[in-house]
């Protein structure tokens, strides 16, 4: 784990020279300082003036989300048949699978311009983290779960890319129950992703926020909200598995 101090945590040295360090390594210099609380407030006005359409529900955004993958996962559940025990690896080795890609997803286009994929940094790193910084990571209303669920696009995206020709490959090169169990487990995760960063940007005092486990994660995710960490630290947004093989974790430096 050595080395991960160069990149990662909050130590005398880096807090010392954040402001240039950052301006050299963070593909956009304007977020990468911690921004008044003015600023971050005009921000949110202008986020949910320009991209927050009027007829825009964010329960009804979450209720799709969640419906939609709750009906994919029941619906590959439901083509097992006679599961092997070897087949049933298949399941905690897409979760540790999921869980580095999400740290690369992260780690890499959601906070640096990439071809073809400047979308999803564009509504990462220059809107998320600007509508939500370490002391501004509550929603104000329902309207503003726009700025952590993706949008439904993204979520086509995801599957019709990624997931199905995987899930197909597995079912030609494997089983089709190994195929099943794969896509029922990568979108059950993708599911809690979306599940665990909506609980980490509720109100603090809010019930979501004391459940068991929480407050440990949204602390995880809040210090990655940090202007001056987010591109060093702290990519898993689930559970820190990654950040912690891979030395990104912040609390590895500091203990
Ligand atoms: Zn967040
Ligand atoms: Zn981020």
């Amino acid at each position: 784990m050595n080395g991960h101090s160069e990149r990662c945590g909050t130590d005398e040295r880096s807090a010392l020279v954040d402001g240039r360090q950052v301006a050299r390594t963070a593909p956009d210099a304007s977020i990468s300082a911690p921004q008044a609380p003015d600023a971050v407030l005009a921000f949110r006005q202008r986020y949910r003036r320009e991209e927050i359409g009027p007829h825009y529900r964010g329960w009804a955004h979450f209720a799709f989300t969640s419906l939609a993958c709750l009906a994919a996962v029941a619906f590959c559940l439901s083509r097992l048949h006679a599961v092997q025990d070897w087949e049933w690896a298949t399941v905690p080795l897409t979760f540790l699978f999921a869980n580095l890609a999400e740290w690369a997803g992260h780690r890499g286009p959601m906070h640096h311009p990439r071809r073809g994929l400047r979308l999803i940094y564009q509504r990462h790193t220059r809107q998320h983290h600007r509508f939500f910084t370490p002391e501004h990571m509550a929603f104000d209303s329902p309207r503003d779960f726009k700025a952590v669920l993706f949008p439904p696009i993204l979520l086509a995206f995801f599957f019709g890319v990624f997931a199905l020709p995987v899930g197909a490959v597995l079912a030609l090169a494997a089983t089709a129950n190994v195929a099943y169990l794969f896509a029922a487990t990568s979108v059950a995760y993708f599911l809690n992703y979306e599940w665990l960063h909506f609980a980490y940007h509720t109100p603090a005092d809010s019930w979501i926020a004391h459940l068991p486990g929480i407050a440990r994660l949204r602390r995880h995710h809040t210090r990655h909200h940090d202007p001056r960490l987010m591109t060093r630290c702290n990519f898993n947004i689930t559970y820190p598995i990654a950040d912690w093989l891979l030395g990104t974790d912040d609390r590895q430096r500091r203990s």
